[in-house]
């Protein structure tokens, strides 16, 4: 199955934001951006960059992209799908990307980083109302419950390993660290989702 391998921080010093896709090192002073607070490259640190409307609505695409560390062609896909939906396309688009099960197993907090929740998801560590799933982008819906895998000492101490217990859990998901469960309560709303991104402008550039 094809993820994003590029390395994270380089994403970060590309959009010139912390994307937060480390996980806690984000939060030390081993953050890379903090270190090179340039875009990558050989010519990174003296280019001024041009800006234009179109970069403007390429690097928040790019941004929500590598947030959910999705590659291109699926993030069109979702696009496609949220514009075929009634409503607000770009809230749609945010909302198919937050149903995925790696970030879902991220939000309840038993991943650090999103990459981890993936890797967790597909090394078959949790399943979807008690049958193993194990394909990140799968879509949750309400109700449906998600739950570690605890069979042996081993993953046990796996899950457990990458659990955040101080993650705070978005109020359309609720979570029970003891138990490693958690379930969705509902759809999740525009101001559910703390992205920072101007999803209008990934519509714009998708509607040209
Ligand atoms: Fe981005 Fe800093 Fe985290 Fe690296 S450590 S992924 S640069 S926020």
């Amino acid at each position: 199955m094809a993820r994003d391998r590029s390395p994270q921080c380089k994403q970060c010093r590309r959009e010139g934001e912390k994307l937060l896709l480390k996980g806690e090192r984000c939060l030390t002073d081993k953050c890379g951006l903090d270190r090179r607070a340039y875009p990558p490259g050989e010519h990174g640190r003296g280019r001024r960059r041009k800006q234009s409307e179109y970069l403007t609505q390429l690097r928040e695409k790019q941004k929500a992209r590598r947030y959910y560390g999705v590659l291109e062609g699926q993030f069109r896909n979702y696009y496609e799908a949220a514009a075929r939906q009634p409503g607000v396309t770009g809230e749609n688009l945010l909302r198919l990307l937050e149903l995925r099960l790696d970030n879902v197993v991220y939000r309840l907090g038993f991943g650090a980083s999103r990459r981890q929740a993936r890797q967790l998801v597909r090394h078959g560590h949790f399943t979807v109302n008690g049958r193993k799933v194990n394909i990140p982008s799968y879509r949750v819906k309400t109700d449906d419950v998600i739950a570690a895998v605890l069979d042996s000492e081993g993953l046990k101490a796996v899950v457990e390993d990458a659990t955040d217990l101080t993650a705070s859990v978005p109020a359309w998901l609720q979570a029970d660290h003891d138990n490693m469960v958690g379930k969705v309560l509902r759809q999740p709303e525009r101001t559910d989702i703390d992205i920072p991104v101007q999803e209008s402008l990934i519509v714009e550039l998708y509607s040209k």
